[in-house]
């Protein structure tokens, strides 16, 4: 679909013609320089921002999205290598129940459907996935008869609770119910543990969660575990949800934001640096392309930055007391993704009779790996991609390394799982996270369902502030926070129509 008009196109028909809508509303930001107001700001164009400045165009809302680096994207980035394989430089998967599936639906972009759960390596072992999506046969490929049962019903009581956190958390509120805020004192690992489940039961709990929250499962609450373990639940509508891909690369979820959201509208090389905001509006400043500030005046602003990039932006009054807790007591958890080309005649190490291993969770120093050429056409020469992401404890032990180091770590980590794996690789890239995605400290006596992560979503005054480390740990919060913030700005159209003061008078 073609972008709507702009007041800057409308006013120079000439340049339409020649350029086309997005061409030209380049071409007048070079002659003219960029603008200087807009009904709202976003500041960061990753899904958070992106889904925002959607959602507020279908309402008939100018907006105006501010990006410091030179893509629009953030965290989602497929990339290509020489032969043509494309793989995630970021995040995989969206999840069924998470609104970035629906977004994703509504958008049209195709997909590649997966089961929820992988194979596992528990105590050392690995027990291949099985069942296509069938409860009892997965099960039954891993425990016995009584280690089944105890995991059923310990399943039937995560899933009550969940169920009523999701009533008792409806719209954001920060939980009030006794027996949810006791979950929130302990932690996930403790939880588990009192149920005295059978030892392989819970290690699968363990090495199911950690690689998704990227962070130990002490380290957080019950509570917090327990949101996160839905996605491997048996619940009444299917075992797990269902995780999806994006065909050809989850760039195209980006591409198909930026479609409708107009990239004319995305200032790139933009770092938001400082906020001013009062009755009057906002007076968003920016460094652009390393090179000039630029100020930008809006009726409103939404900062989708992640939590540890929103410690740099200034905000003139400075945020309350409680929103600046929450920011600095909310930590990140480690990732590593390292791709990994390998020769096609080592494939048989993890397709042992025919049938792959991978995805695999591993528990181990290799993290889960899973085989990026699954999903497309193998390279030139045949190679496949094994892409490791390796998480929290395992992640933290590579930080500290050189990219020699990490390569050299991740090829003996690989081949301690698939015996003889090494000698066929090809090639390694790397992409290092030492703040992947947000995670809330028990030791800090934080849950993502608590009063300062309430705080942090309420907007103050004319600011918003959200994206994925304000609701939970993946795509699904950035999503999340999309739809409120901008149901909330939509439901103040009226006021944000109210002309803007001229370019003298700042906000305060
Ligand atoms: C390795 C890895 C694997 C993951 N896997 C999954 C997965 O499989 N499934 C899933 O659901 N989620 C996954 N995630 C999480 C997912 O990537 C994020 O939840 C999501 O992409 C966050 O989007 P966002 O817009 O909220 O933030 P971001 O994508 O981080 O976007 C924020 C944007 O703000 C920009 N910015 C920062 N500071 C400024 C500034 N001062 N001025 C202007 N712009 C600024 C940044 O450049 C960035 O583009 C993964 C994350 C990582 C790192």
């Amino acid at each position: 679909m073609r972008a709507p008009l702009s007041g800057w196109t409308r006013a120079f028909p000439a340049i339409v013609l020649a350029f086309g809508v997005a061409r030209a509303d380049a071409a007048l930001a070079v002659a003219f320089g960029p603008r200087e107001k807009a009904q709202v700001v976003i500041v960061g164009a990753g899904l958070t921002g992106l889904t925002t400045a959607y959602e507020l165009r279908k309402a008939g809302i100018d907006v105006l999205l501010l990006e410091a680096a030179p893509r629009a994207g953030g965290r989602i980035q497929t990339v290509t290598f020489a032969d043509g394989v494309h793989v995630e430089a970021h995040m995989e998967e969206y999840w069924e129940r998470s609104p970035a599936y629906a977004l994703l639906k509504e958008l049209k972009v195709p997909l590649l459907d997966d089961v929820a759960h992988s194979s596992v390596r528990i105590g050392g072992k690995i027990y291949p996935y099985q069942g296509e999506g069938d409860r009892d046969t997965y099960l039954g490929g891993i425990f016995s008869e009584t280690e089944r049962e105890a995991f059923l019903r310990w399943n039937a009581k995560v899933w009550g609770l969940h169920e009523r956190l999701v009533a008792a958390h409806g719209g954001g509120k920060a939980l009030t119910d006794p027996e949810l805020m006791e979950l929130s004192k302990l932690s996930f690992a403790e939880f588990v543990r009192r149920d005295g489940l059978p030892e392989k039961v819970s290690e699968w709990i363990r090495v199911t969660l950690e690689p998704e929250m990227a962070i130990e499962w002490d380290a957080v609450s019950a509570l917090d575990g327990i949101d996160e373990m839905r996605l491997f639940l048996d619940t009444p509508e299917a075992f797990g949800e269902k995780n999806y891909h994006v065909k050809g690369g989850n760039s195209g979820f980006i591409r198909a934001l930026m479609a409708k959201v107009g990239p004319e509208r995305v200032v790139t090389q933009a770092q938001v640096t400082a906020i001013e905001h009062g009755a009057e509006g906002v007076l968003v400043r920016y460094l652009h392309q390393g090179a000039r500030y630029r100020e930008v005046r809006a009726r409103a602003v939404v900062v989708t930055v992640p939590l540890y990039h929103l410690r740099r932006i200034q905000f003139l009054p400075p945020l309350s007391n409680d929103k600046r807790k929450a920011i600095e007591t909310t930590r990140f958890g480690a990732y590593v993704k390292v791709h990994i080309r390998i020769g096609a005649e080592a494939a048989t190490l993890w397709e042992p009779a025919g049938e792959t291993l991978l995805t695999l969770l591993s528990d181990s120093p290799a993290g889960s790996i899973y085989d990026a050429t699954d999903f497309q056409k193998h390279g030139a020469a045949a190679d496949r991609y094994l892409t490791l992401l390796v998480h929290a404890r395992f992640a933290h032990e590579m930080l500290g390394m050189s990219a020699d180091g990490m390569r050299e770590h991740a090829i003996r980590s690989l081949d301690a799982l698939f015996p003889g794996a090494g000698a066929h690789v090809r090639l390694v890239e790397l992409f290092v996270y030492p703040t992947a995605v947000a995670y809330w400290p028990l030791e800090l006596g934080r849950s993502r369902f608590d009063g300062l992560a309430a705080e942090l979503r309420r907007p103050e005054g004319a600011v918003w502030i959200g994206g994925d480390t304000t609701e939970n740990s993946h795509s699904e919060g950035s999503v999340q926070a999309a739809l409120r913030m901008s149901k909330e700005i939509v439901a103040r159209k009226a006021a944000l129509s109210k002309p803007l003061p001229g370019r003298a008078a700042a906000p305060r």
